[in-house]
């Protein structure tokens, strides 16, 4: 799982804070608590992009890999051959 920026890929750093705006003022790291504010529990269902200012929708700022190895499982095992 990765988690960064859908429109610019900013990864985001343990000190970088949100602020509950409109809201309770809370400043906290919001992918610590999956977008939900400490101070009054709001689920803020869009995140502001501390690098790009634009909002998300927050479920887009996770990222699943993708394996490599489903993908280029032939290729890598012909290499392999290939050196030994
Ligand atoms: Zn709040
Ligand atoms: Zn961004």
């Amino acid at each position: 799982m990765q988690i960064y920026c859908p429109l610019c890929e900013y990864n985001p750093v343990p000190a970088d804070l949100w602020a509950c705006m409109p809201g309770c003022g809370t400043l906290w790291h919001t992918f610590d608590t999956h977008g939900r504010c400490p101070g009054c529990q709001k689920q803020w269902r869009e995140t502001n992009c501390p690098a790009c200012a634009r909002w998300s929708p927050h479920e887009d700022w996770y990222h699943d890999e993708t394996p490599l190895e489903e993908q280029e499982e032939g290729v890598a095992a012909e290499e392999l051959a290939g050196v030994s």
